[in-house]
């Protein structure tokens, strides 16, 4: 027996910012990163709620945000003693604060209370799932807490909130949506109903993406990316995701490289080695093959057959990986030989360990892990 639930409610479309005129006799604590705070963001908020409620605003939260973030938090929680917790940001600000709330609760320390979350990228999904990436800065190490206990009770999606993010940044997150979509279609927990998310995702990305990332303003394509991002967070939250993550979280901490762009640096080696690809020159058999293929054909690729519809479907990655301007090496974001060859055994160690590596349809050895990172 398999349980699906979406827990988190939904607020979308023109003036869905207006849900939070409703909160009312509350004491907020809004958890966010200082961008949001310095480009005045945050007074998208905060004008909504001021008449009617108290609030505090903490700002300090990093890019792949460290446990010291998470620490600092609890106590400015505990000090405020809110009763509703609300997260404006990236990945990086919603992630600190589910982590926030779930250790304060564990603690003792912070009770429970609604949490409300507004992404202002469209990338991590993070509002509609049961993951929060916490890094420990000094092992180097990202690790994904995985509960129900921290899904958010409300998504507020506002396209308008992703119009600043920059073209590096809006490519980077992009490739992130399309990396969950590509890793929950394949995993070993897939479904009608996953698939279903995935298909639309893909789709979505293959359209929109270019179009967001060269024109910010281009409100029609950002709306469906932001769509997309949530989308891929519904999928995943079902599946969990695959070896790709698992690698990415390792080496992204490893080489302080975005997310994103780290998973894109991956991708099309993942997808090679999942369906058990090494020269394009057999018909692969397995099961993850046939699902890329299936993918090519609903993008309209030439899909006659597994390795065909593989490779065509790799092809069109690597086009909108050039398109969007994203590095394709290591090299090129700066990781010299000499750092890769002294890291390249931890991570594959670490990648093993991570929690997304359990639903991949391949399971891994430590020197296939090696061999991708070769490539
Ligand atoms: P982020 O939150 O780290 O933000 C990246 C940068 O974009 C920051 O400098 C931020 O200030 C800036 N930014 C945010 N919104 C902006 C806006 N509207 N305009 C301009 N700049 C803006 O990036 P992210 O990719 O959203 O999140 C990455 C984090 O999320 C990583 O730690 C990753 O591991 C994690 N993650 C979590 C999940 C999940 O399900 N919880 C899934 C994937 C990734």
């Amino acid at each position: 027996m398999e349980k699906i639930s979406f827990k988190t409610d939904l607020f979308i479309g023109e003036n869905a910012l207006d849900r939070l005129k409703d909160y009312q006799n509350k004491k907020i604590f809004i958890v966010t990163d200082p961008f949001i705070v310095s480009s005045g963001m945050i007074e998208t908020v905060t004008s909504r709620i001021e008449a009617n409620n108290e609030f505090e605003i903490f700002s300090e939260i990093i890019p792949d945000p460290p446990i010291e973030n998470v620490v600092a938090g609890i106590s400015a929680l505990n000090a405020f003693d809110g009763n509703l917790m609300l997260a404006i940001g990236g990945g990086s600000a919603i992630d600190a604060a589910k982590a926030m709330k779930f250790f304060g609760q564990k603690l003792g320390t912070v009770k429970a209370m609604p949490f409300v979350v507004i992404p202002t990228t469209s990338g991590t999904g993070s509002e509609v799932t049961n993951f929060s990436v916490i890094t420990n800065q000094e092992k180097a190490m990202k690790y994904p807490l995985v509960t129900d206990a921290i899904l958010p009770d409300e998504a507020i999606l506002d396209a308008t909130l992703v119009r600043s993010v920059p073209p590096a940044i809006t490519a980077d997150t992009g490739m992130d949506v399309l990396t969950h979509a590509l890793e929950a279609y394949v995993s070993t927990k897939a479904n009608d109903y996953s698939d279903a998310l995935c298909e639309k995702v893909v789709m979505l990305v293959f359209e929109y993406l270019e179009r967001a990332y060269r024109n910010g303003d281009d409100m029609e394509a950002r709306e469906k990316m932001h769509n997309a991002s949530c989308l891929a967070g519904m999928a995943f939250n079902i599946t969990s995701l695959g070896l790709n993550h698992g690698i990415a979280h390792v080496a992204g901490a490893k080489f302080h490289i975005p997310h994103g762009r780290m998973n894109t640096l991956l991708l099309q080696h993942v997808i090679r080695y999942n369906a058990g690809i090494t020269d394009f020159q057999s018909v692969p058999t397995n099961e993850a093959a046939k699902r890329y293929t299936a993918l090519a054909k609903i993008l309209g690729l030439p899909a006659s057959n597994t390795r065909i519809g593989v490779r065509s479907l790799i092809n069109e990655i690597k086009q909108l990986q050039k398109k969007l301007n994203m590095p394709t090496t290591l090299t090129e974001c700066g990781v010299t030989k000499e750092v890769f060859t002294t890291e390249k055994h931890a991570i594959a160690v670490g990648a093993l360990k991570d929690g997304c590596t359990a639903t991949n349809p391949r399971v891994p050895k430590e020197l296939e892990i090696e061999e991708i990172l070769d490539t």
